[in-house]
């Protein structure tokens, strides 16, 4: 198991079973948490044999970057790392007032949205907790600020693999670790129906985007394959439902602006009804790069679009499509590097 990916309790009864005291669990969270060392033999308050048990029992992050690219337009960064053989990629994406960063859940997808270059790649699996937790650790050590915000909106689907990033969201929002906002951690699905009803059972605490993308089944059915195993109009009865327990500005619909595609008028109507009856906003992202044959519309039909959206009384986030330099969007880069590489 991955040392970070280890909870308060998992590591009092790993503390209880090597028969040292209680207080011993936590010194060891607040070191990997709180102060983010690479390995036991960091931990100097520790019993030697302790150190020993632990870089045996545990892995450890063995600063596997394989390749960092800043990108010289407007400071996003990209870190490339492998796990196990598993190539994968974290966005660093600086704003004037926060400093996110994009993790990866999985390595490549095994869904398929034509407009992402993660579901092209070889599917090699889940990320366990730890090495999420890791990439946020590691970009931050990397990047050398320290990290105020956490998207899961990387490669993979975050609700394919749920107590991994659940659990890793709570070691992120830990307050004897970087103890980052519960508002500030956004997990982001493309509409895997039974993990947004689990988010719902278990109550949890963090920020939900849904990747709607367009607003007619038909059209979704065109871009998303997800919307053939889970329909939106299922997904907006359960979000409907549940609403209530959500608080105010809880829900996201993520919403890609392909030109020519999903940015017509009747998108516009279609896109701001659904929004106001569920209570979301939107966050508008225009398609990074050319990417498959689509392109991201000029700046006049991304504006137009966001203008009639709030027109309609919607609140929608116009977000810049960050690091267009470094193949900024999700799985680029890991693609171009596993095509190259001997893995
Ligand atoms: S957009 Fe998300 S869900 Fe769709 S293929 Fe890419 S990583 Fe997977």
């Amino acid at each position: 198991m991955h040392a970070y990916g280890v909870s308060p309790e998992e590591w009092k009864d790993y503390i209880f079973q090597k028969g040292e005291n209680a207080y011993r669990a936590e010194q060891i969270f607040s070191w990997i948490h709180g102060r983010q060392v690479l390995s036991a033999a960091q931990m100097l308050n520790l019993p030697q044999t302790l150190r020993e048990s632990l870089s045996t029992d545990f892995e450890w992050p063995s600063e596997q970057q394989v390749q960092t690219l800043q990108s010289r337009r407007d400071a996003t960064a990209k870190v490339l790392f492998e796990f196990d053989r598993r190539v994968i990629e974290t966005v660093w994406l600086p704003y004037e007032n926060r400093q996110s960063v994009c993790v990866s859940v999985q390595s490549g997808c095994s869904l398929n949205c034509t407009f992402c270059a993660s579901g092209k790649m070889e599917f090699k699996g889940n990320l366990s907790a730890g090495e999420i937790v890791e990439q946020v650790y590691s970009s931050q050590n990397a990047i050398g600020k320290k990290v105020t915000n956490i998207v899961y909106m990387g490669m993979g689907e975050p609700f394919y693999n749920y107590d991994a990033v659940i659990k890793s969201a709570h070691l992120l929002h830990h307050p004897k670790g970087l103890n980052i906002g519960v508002r500030k951690i956004t997990i982001s699905t493309s509409g895997v129906l039974p993990g947004i009803i689990r988010f719902f059972e278990e109550e949890q605490p963090f920020q939900l985007a849904i990747s709607l993308h367009a607003a007619f089944p038909e059209k979704r059915r065109e871009i998303m394959d997800v919307e053939k195993k889970f329909p939106m109009q299922e997904m907006l009865k359960v979000l409907r439902a549940n609403r209530k327990s959500l608080r105010n500005n809880q829900l996201t619909f993520e919403y890609v602006l392909i030109d020519g595609f999903n940015t017509g008028k009747e998108d516009i109507r279609e896109l701001a009804k659904i929004a106001k009856d569920i209570g979301a906003k939107i966050n508008l992202i225009p398609l990074n790069t050319e990417y498959n044959g689509m392109r991201r519309p000029d700046q006049a039909t991304i504006n137009q679009f966001w203008e009639q959206l709030n027109a309609l009384g919607v609140v929608a986030v116009n977000r810049k499509s960050p690091g267009e330099d470094i193949a900024g969007a999700c799985g680029q880069l890991a693609g171009k590097w596993a095509q190259k590489s001997p893995l």
